[in-house]
């Protein structure tokens, strides 16, 4: 099969996905990963929110530290901080280059730049290399 082609499909199978994916969710699970598991903390002061700023949190607000004042949000202090894609393009790409789309397939999958592309295909494989991927680590 030649490139372009197998570009084609792939890009005919992946780009529905972008609608169909739930973006709230993408949100949710991406922040869960990125924390990896454990409540969201400052920053800055390490104090974890509670209440009504930890659901303000949640919603993908900033907040200000009940304990140190500093502003943060949910993605502050990760690989995502000051995006600007979303989660959802996040996951496309994701999947995209797990897949074996490339570059030009990649910028056209999500409509970006090639600084951008560039840009989140090395966050993207930190992300993935920091992730347990494929292991069978305990009893089945
Ligand atoms: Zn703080």
């Amino acid at each position: 099969m030649k490139l372009r082609e197998k570009r084609d499909r792939q890009l005919a199978a992946l780009k529905p996905l972008g609608e169909l994916i739930n973006s709230e969710k993408c949100t949710d699970w991406l922040a869960a990963e990125l924390h990896a598991g454990s409540s969201p903390a400052c920053p800055a002061c390490g104090k974890a929110p509670t209440g009504s700023t930890l659901e303000k949190l949640q919603e993908g607000h900033r907040i200000r530290c009940q304990a140190c004042g500093k502003g943060w949000n949910i993605w502050s202090g990760t690989l995502f901080e000051g995006a600007k894609i979303t989660p959802v393009d996040f996951i496309l790409m994701r999947v995209g280059l797990a897949g074996g789309l490339d570059f030009t397939g990649l910028m056209e999958l999500t409509g970006r730049h090639a600084q951008c592309v560039t840009a989140w295909t090395k966050k993207i494989q930190e992300f993935d290399s920091s992730q347990k991927l494929g292991g069978h680590d305990g009893p089945e």
